[in-house]
């Protein structure tokens, strides 16, 4: 039988939830799913300094607004838990021993003032990335440099220290990411970097390593900003002896600007107005409040078929997929490799499908909650013709009610450019007659019938419909353009309209 397939999103809370962290999320979710496998949930919490409250609550929120909820996770343990790494602290340690024990790694007692001077010892001598590597630790305080009488007296007497992994002076790294290809690092680009720190809590790149062992993850599948940190997570399962049940990677290509160019980034999200968090996030500090897709109006499933797209194709024309869909068509052979540019017009466009696809009584309720928020009460079925007629226009659910006021409030004022351009006698003439017409008329208006009795006014006054017809748009509903008409007099009714009318005979005149 082939082994269980186990992902896992990662995510530090450090504030809002990037809504790259939702597509890598997703993917996962994706993959889980397709292999029958478990999708884990794992909160990177070990830099306790960064710890912002909310934020794990933010998170769990997020991908349940979306459908893709973990199977496990702080709040539905599975077996291989806890499933928070400030819950595991005790965990690490004896793995950190194991690599000091096999001469992977080593205590360093080097004070941030000690640091600092070697950093700049090094930017004086034009070094272009100082770091603490296989060349510079040879004139550190640490234990392979201090005496083992002394190294033993200092941790007996409690100094502080940390534990950093030994890096081999020449060492080629391969890994064969899923995404990538193969990708070979030279370690004497790496550093030793810190796997235990002082307050005995590791770092992520010790945790992350021993929890994927622990957890059986089979795939690691995350953004493309970790792809440097995977030659030293692989050197460390070399070491922990863990090398045969390495995880397989997939890095997900980095999200890039609207225009292409380069990262995307919180300023890209301001200057074009688009929201870069799943949801509304208020920062705990200041106070303000960051705008998300779903306060913005974006539907959940319009979101996670975006998300979907940046960086994954199906390999045909198709665009539109639900989340089961997704799942059924999800490999991770077809995630591309280059960058792709965030297009925020491309999630207004899923957003408008997939609003239309809603049910109409599903749109009304959005439009009556809109009108409740005014002390504005229609009736059901009224609502669920207005919304049918408007989705055909709208991006966001608010658009149903900001857009299709007309249909409960009659217009005060006209639009000046139409009304220049379009308002004439011939529409004021037609429009009259069609008043005459609606009056007589003694059943319930549909579409069909203010069709026409419109055609047979203007045929009477001689004028051709289509001159005018922008004039009677006009007239009705005090703007140029708008949602099929006729439907709009359906819903409108025959009082309503010989009302309207009226009201704008009087205000618009008979000029021309
Ligand atoms: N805690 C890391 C993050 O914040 C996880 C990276 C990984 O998936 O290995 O994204």
């Amino acid at each position: 039988m082939s082994q269980e397939v186990r992902v896992r999103f990662a995510p530090s809370p450090t504030g809002a939830l990037h809504i790259g962290g939702v597509r890598t999320a997703l993917y996962n979710y994706l993959y889980a799913k397709k292999t029958g496998g478990k999708f884990l949930l794992r909160i990177e919490d070990t830099d306790q300094t960064r710890f912002v409250p909310g934020a794990e609550e933010y998170i769990k929120d997020a991908l349940e607004w979306l459908g893709i909820s973990p199977d496990e996770s702080p709040w539905k343990e599975g077996t291989l838990g806890p499933y928070r790494q400030s819950e595991r602290k005790s965990i690490y340690k004896q793995y950190a021993m194991d690599l000091l024990e096999k001469g992977h790694a080593y205590y360093a007692f080097d004070t941030s003032e000690e640091l600092d001077a070697m950093r700049q010892r090094l930017t004086a001598a034009r070094v272009v990335s100082p770091q603490y590597n296989s060349i510079t630790r040879t004139q550190m305080k640490n234990s392979l440099t201090l005496p083992a009488d002394e190294v033993k007296a200092r941790l007996d007497a409690g100094e502080p220290y940390v534990i950093r992994v030994k890096i081999p002076r020449k060492e080629e790294v391969r890994l064969q990411d899923k995404v990538r290809g193969w990708v070979m690092v030279h370690s004497n680009t790496l550093d030793d970097k810190v796997l235990m720190k002082s307050d005995g809590m590791p770092t992520y790149h010790l945790a992350n390593i021993v929890d994927d062992h622990l957890m059986k993850v089979t795939h690691v599948i995350r953004g493309e900003e970790w792809l440097p940190s995977a030659p030293l997570h692989v050197l460390l399962y070399q070491y922990l002896g863990w090398e045969d049940s390495m995880p397989e990677f997939a890095h997900l290509p980095l999200l890039l600007k609207p225009d292409g160019n380069g990262k995307l980034s919180k300023r890209d999200a301001e200057k074009h107005g688009f929201p870069l968090f799943p949801m509304n996030w208020k920062d705990p500090d200041s106070g303000q409040i960051a705008e998300g897709f779903r306060d913005q109006g974006y539907l959940p499933e319009a979101l996670i078929n975006f998300l979907a797209f940046l960086g994954w194709n199906p390999g045909d024309h198709r665009e539109l997929f639900t989340l089961d869909e997704l799942v059924d068509a999800f490999t991770i052979e077809r995630i591309g490799k280059s960058g792709t540019k965030f297009d925020i017009n491309k999630a207004k466009w899923y957003n408008e499908q997939y609003l239309r696809k809603k049910p109409d009584d599903e749109l009304a309720a959005y439009l009556t909650a809109d009108l409740e928020k005014e002390g504005i009460q229609i009736p059901q079925e009224k609502a669920e013709k207005i919304a049918a007629v408007m989705k055909e226009r709208a991006t966001f659910p608010a658009d149903l009610w900001k857009e299709g006021r007309f249909m409960v409030f009659a217009p005060e004022q006209f639009d000046k450019n139409v009304a220049d351009k379009k308002w004439n006698a011939d529409a004021a003439k037609v429009l009259a007659a069609y008043a005459e017409k609606l009056e007589a008329l003694d059943k319930m208006l549909d579409a069909e019938t203010a069709k026409s009795l419109l055609t047979d006014a203007a045929e009477e006054c001689g004028i051709k419909l289509g001159k005018v017809m922008q004039a009677v748009r006009l007239a009705i509903t005090g703007v140029g353009a708008g949602p099929d008409l006729m439907q709009v007099f359906e819903i409108l009714g025959k009082e309503e309209l010989i009302k309207r009318i009226g009201f704008s005979l009087k205000t618009l005149g008979i000029a021309g």
